[in-house]
């Protein structure tokens, strides 16, 4: 038997801990200087409360499946890395509503039911391609996000205390998110309040007036004919999610808890309960750590909740097979979500096979685009960024490459923020790279501002209507 506990690429019945992975190789591993320091941060955060609950969890998990089916699509956008300051009000305020407003035009052109899943709450975590960079002549440690360490230069020792700091940062800021869809923040009886002041596009603006009377249209006849009796469209749901990449803060918020009535269990047991990652209701496993034999797919093999796999171009189509057999062995519809980030020179050439491999193998997954990772270059001065063609280019081949094989595009992944940075370049403000400087506020990779990402909705939008 191979060493991870697998038979012919079968899950044999290894064991399976919130600590096992610990017993295998570990990529982006974090070296802390003091053990007693991270020991007692895991001790505190297994003391603390889950952050969101299994009846949450497996709703989501169940919309998946309609996603993965071809009758929902998946809407997953927020900051590359979010950062401690983020949690306040205005930030988390202007990302719901921009992930509502993309989310309506989306619904409109797909006519089908939208997800909505935030890169809040918890992503807090980054991959580095080196332990150390160059920073005004001195060899420092990378930042690796507001989870370990600081972006400030004098702040970059990892401290074990900001594991903890990222528990109590993720639940005010679900808190808030509750509180504020709770209190009629996405209130569909108004969609006219969503503010749509930023958008200065004379078109766009047009458009999306047209989609907000369209809605309004539906909405009056819904309640003329009594069919909002249970209010549901007083609000709608934003599911969190991050990537699972610090293993001991995702093993402290990892909990055995009782299944919600009606839900089959990915893993049955005697006692009616099984292992939920209670930090997000959504994971996703980065496209540097997803190794066969490595500790983060065994971590993410043990979980209730539905995950996500980052698919680059050195993904291999047999070890993405392999991939998916381990971490969901029982072939559970829409349980796992492949984001592809190819780029858009590369998503030609390789989609469709890895579309084929997966179709041959029974399992069926959302297909999730992210046209953001394999899109990113430097400009002339150094400063990274994305070209909004380049973006939709890869989106728009996803689109057609699922369509020509018989699958369907279920949803897109983006690195998006609701404020009027100046990061990605193009779209119809026609940013370039001299603009970058004006408001250039990433501490990772460029986002989207609130401009370009209801931009990128409109237009698959309209490639579903056309
Ligand atoms: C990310 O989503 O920010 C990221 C690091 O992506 P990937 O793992 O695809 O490189
Ligand atoms: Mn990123």
């Amino acid at each position: 038997m191979a060493p991870n506990g697998l038979t012919n690429g079968h899950v044999a019945e290894a064991e399976w801990a919130p600590t096992s992975w610990r017993s295998k190789p570990l990529k982006q591993a974090v070296l802390y200087e003091n053990e007693a320091e991270v020991a007692s941060a895991i001790k505190k955060l297994t003391s603390l409360p889950p952050i969101v609950t299994p009846t949450e969890i497996t709703k989501l998990k169940a919309s998946l499946r309609d996603a993965a089916l071809g009758n929902a699509f998946l809407l997953q956008g927020g900051d590359c890395a979010e950062l401690f300051s983020y949690c306040a009000e205005d930030p988390i305020d202007s990302k719901i509503k921009l992930l509502l407003q993309m989310s309506l035009v989306l619904i409109w052109g797909s006519n089908k039911p939208v997800i909505r899943i935030g890169r809040m709450a918890g992503q807090y975590a980054k991959p580095r391609s080196s332990p150390t960079e160059i920073v005004d002549g001195k060899e420092i440690p990378s930042f690796r996000g507001d989870i370990l360490n600081g972006f400030e230069t004098d702040a970059r020792r990892v401290d074990p205390e900001r594991l903890v700091s990222a528990y109590f940062h993720s639940a005010t800021t679900l808190n808030y998110v509750r509180g504020q869809l709770a209190s009629g923040i996405a209130d569909l009886h108004n969609p006219l309040d969503w503010g749509l002041g930023h958008v200065r596009d004379k078109d766009l603006q047009c458009k999306y007036q047209e989609i907000v009377h369209s809605i309004s249209d539906s909405l009056r006849f819904m309640k003329t004919v009594g069919a909002d009796t249970a209010g549901q469209l007083h609000t709608v749901d934003l599911f969190t999610s991050h990537e699972g990449l610090v293993l001991e803060y995702e093993q402290s918020l990892t909990r055995r808890l009782k299944h919600p009535a009606g839900y089959t269990p990915t893993k049955p047991s005697e006692d009616g309960k099984g292992w939920y990652n209670t930090s997000a209701h959504f994971i996703w496993i980065g496209d540097r750590t997803r190794q066969v034999e490595g500790g983060h797919v065994e971590y993410f093999r043990g979980i209730e909740n539905p995950i996500g796999i980052k698919v680059g171009p050195s993904m291999k189509d047999d070890e993405l097979i392999e991939l998916l057999d381990i971490v969901n062995p029982t072939k559970e519809i829409g349980k796992v979500t492949l984001i592809t980030r190819y780029g858009e020179g590369k998503v030609e050439a390789m989609l469709g096979n890895h579309i084929e491999a997966v179709k041959r193998s029974g399992h069926i997954v959302v297909w999730q685009c992210d046209p953001m990772h394999g899109n990113t270059r430097s400009t002339e001065t150094g400063i990274k960024t994305r070209q909004f063609s380049s973006v939709f280019s890869e989106l728009e081949s996803a689109l057609k490459i699922h369509k020509q094989h018989g699958s369907y595009l279920g949803g897109v992944h983006l690195e998006l923020t609701g404020d009027a940075v100046t990061e990605c370049v193009g779209g119809s403000e026609g940013l370039t790279d001299e603009d970058l400087s004006l408001n250039y506020t990433t501490f990772c990779d460029p986002r989207l501002n609130e401009k370009q990402a209801l931009e990128l909705a409109f237009l698959v939008a309209g490639h579903y209507r056309k």
